[in-house]
């Protein structure tokens, strides 16, 4: 399991499951969510992705 952040956009975060922006109210209840941080200047999650769904270049893919 690795983790992913990805910035917040007017409620709007780009969901690596989903694969498509969900409102983040969606986030609230998702066993995927690692933290996130609402108030801060650029708003962001963190969640846990399944290796096989994280794509980014240090995963190796
Ligand atoms: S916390 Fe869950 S619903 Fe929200 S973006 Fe991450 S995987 Fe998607």
């Amino acid at each position: 399991m690795s983790k992913q952040l990805h910035l917040v956009d007017e409620g709007f975060v780009y969901c690596p499951l989903r694969r498509k922006d969900v409102d983040i109210d969606e986030c609230f209840g998702c066993e995927r969510l690692d933290r996130m941080d609402l108030d801060s200047r650029h708003p962001y999650i963190v969640c846990e992705v399944p290796p096989l769904l994280d794509l980014s270049p240090a995963a190796g893919a």
